[in-house]
């Protein structure tokens, strides 16, 4: 096994493990992400709202606690879900370009198997970046 393979095990361990904490009770649709930084790993859960569009993604969650702790490279991102296959929506791909590395994979996990591996940039290109990003 590779140090970077088993990286990713950690990643997607530490995804399965806060999966539990997701709050979904509208959709039931439970997401979990974990976040490789500059400061360490990081994750987040769905948090649904009453409001619905007030619902924040596992990604953003796991971004905005990332930075919260002065994180401000996010070299990989792991998405898992077991209830539907948990592609990153528009607006997280745009959070998480913010702190992108140049190599910064996500990873997305389905009920135990990767169902996508690409970078960041594949999934969002033609970014939208202003400059002093990443400071
Ligand atoms: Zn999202």
């Amino acid at each position: 096994m590779t140090v970077m393979s088993s990286l990713l095990d950690v990643l997607i361990e530490t995804a399965r493990r806060v999966l539990v904490n997701a709050y979904a009770p509208y959709s039931g649709v439970r997401v979990a992400c974990a976040v490789e930084t500059d400061r360490g790993i990081f994750y987040g859960v769905n948090v649904e709202n009453a409001s619905y569009g007030l619902t924040i993604c596992a990604e953003r969650s796991a971004v905005a606690s990332a930075v919260a702790h002065g994180a401000r490279k996010i070299k990989r991102v792991v998405v898992l879900s077991d209830d539907v296959v948990p592609y990153p929506c528009g607006a997280c791909r745009q959070v998480i370009a913010e702190f992108a590395t140049d190599d910064c994979e996500v990873i997305v996990v389905h009920r135990g198997e990767i169902v996508l591996r690409k970078l960041i940039w594949e999934l969002l290109p033609h970014t939208f970046k202003l400059r002093g990003a990443q400071q």
